[in-house]
């Protein structure tokens, strides 16, 4: 089969269309004929890194197509369109993928759409409401709002909780997209100090929840942000990892609970867990189009560099997609 490995770590230049082994399933497995697959950061650090993280030769870790072939103990049928995780090996013309983690697309939605759900809305409900603990009516700082998880997060706080959705991006048009999504606050981070806005537009009360996916640089203005006892997710670190100063007395006394997550590295169990509980609290948002999947672009299978560059480039809003066919 046809399948995309990155030559050696460094730039986009390095990922390759290659001819790899069809992986086979096992009897708990799923062998998935992938018509379409998505690009996340985790594939970027992947294609970077030296010792490849996470050690996954070929590249993706989430993937929509048809079932091909299914592992004696599983219960779904070949034929089925399924989208889901998989551990490695998305970009590719097949992959195998643990059957409880596979979830039935819905009949609205296209392969290319579905392929935009699994790692995004996975992870922005994990960190809204399992970390977070969002409740009702409460205020969340979702930052990196024209993001794949940020586009995700906004709509799943709105539509799960009727928070107070604040969030923070670098362009009026991604701004502008995020509105449409239902945020009450957009403020752009390269014009306006956002911790000044958030607490203007809460009565000073602050956010609840922060959705961090900067880390360094936007420190000290979510510190500024965040009300007492908020919690502060930690899942992504674009704005840098090192910090010079920190006062730990702010964390004690406005009783912040910091917590750092990746989702990639957990365990099968912990993700069919989240599976199965996405699929009942949040998938049928998706058939009744109160939530819905943000295609940015489809790119071929060959145009994986191109892929890579859009999303390096912060030129996105929402899913970069790549067809396989
Ligand atoms: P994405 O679609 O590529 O969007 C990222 C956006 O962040 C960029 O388009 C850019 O938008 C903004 N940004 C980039 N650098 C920035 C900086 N230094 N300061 C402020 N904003 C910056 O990203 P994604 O796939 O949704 O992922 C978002 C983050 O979540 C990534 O860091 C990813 O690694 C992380 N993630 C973590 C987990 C986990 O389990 N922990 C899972 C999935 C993703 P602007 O134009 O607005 O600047």
């Amino acid at each position: 089969m046809k399948a995309i490995i990155a030559n050696q770590p460094g730039g986009a230049e390095q990922l390759a269309v290659t001819e790899r082994p069809k992986p086979e399933p096992n009897q708990n497995e799923l062998l998935i004929k992938i018509k379409a697959a998505a690009v996340n950061r985790t594939d970027i650090i992947n294609r970077q890194s030296e010792s490849g993280y996470l050690n996954i030769p070929i590249l993706g870790v989430e993937v929509a197509g048809i079932v091909e072939q299914a592992g004696t103990e599983t219960t779904i049928q070949p034929g089925t369109r399924v989208m889901g995780l998989v551990n490695g090996g998305g970009y590719a013309e097949y992959a195998v993928m643990p059957a409880n983690r596979a979830m039935k697309i819905p009949e609205n939605l296209s392969f290319e759409q579905a392929a935009a759900i699994p790692e995004v809305f996975l992870t922005a409900y994990q960190t809204l409401f399992w970390h977070g603990r969002l409740a009702e009516s409460e205020k969340v700082l979702i930052h990196a709002g024209g993001s794949g998880v940020g586009t995700a997060a906004i709509q799943l706080a709105k539509q799960i909780s009727n928070a107070q959705v604040l969030t923070t991006a670098g362009s009026q048009e991604k701004l502008d997209f995020t509105k449409s999504l239902g945020a009450d606050v957009c403020i752009n981070y390269k014009e306006q100090t956002f911790d000044d806005d958030v607490l203007q537009s809460t009565e000073n009360h602050g956010a609840d929840v922060i959705l961090d996916f900067i880390g360094a640089s936007y420190w000290r203005k979510n510190m500024n942000s965040i009300a007492v006892d908020g919690r502060w997710i930690l899942i992504g670190m674009l704005g840098g990892a090192q910090l010079e100063e920190v006062s730990l007395w702010e964390l004690m006394s406005k009783r912040i609970q910091l917590t750092g997550t990746l989702l990639t590295p957990r365990d099968d169990q912990y993700k069919a867990d989240l599976t199965a509980e996405f699929v009942s609290k949040a998938l049928p948002l998706f058939k009744y189009e109160k939530v819905r999947p943000i295609v940015d672009q489809i790119f071929s299978f060959n145009e994986v560099q191109q892929a890579h560059e859009h999303m390096e480039g912060n030129k996105n809003i929402g899913k970069i997609i790549l067809k396989v066919d």
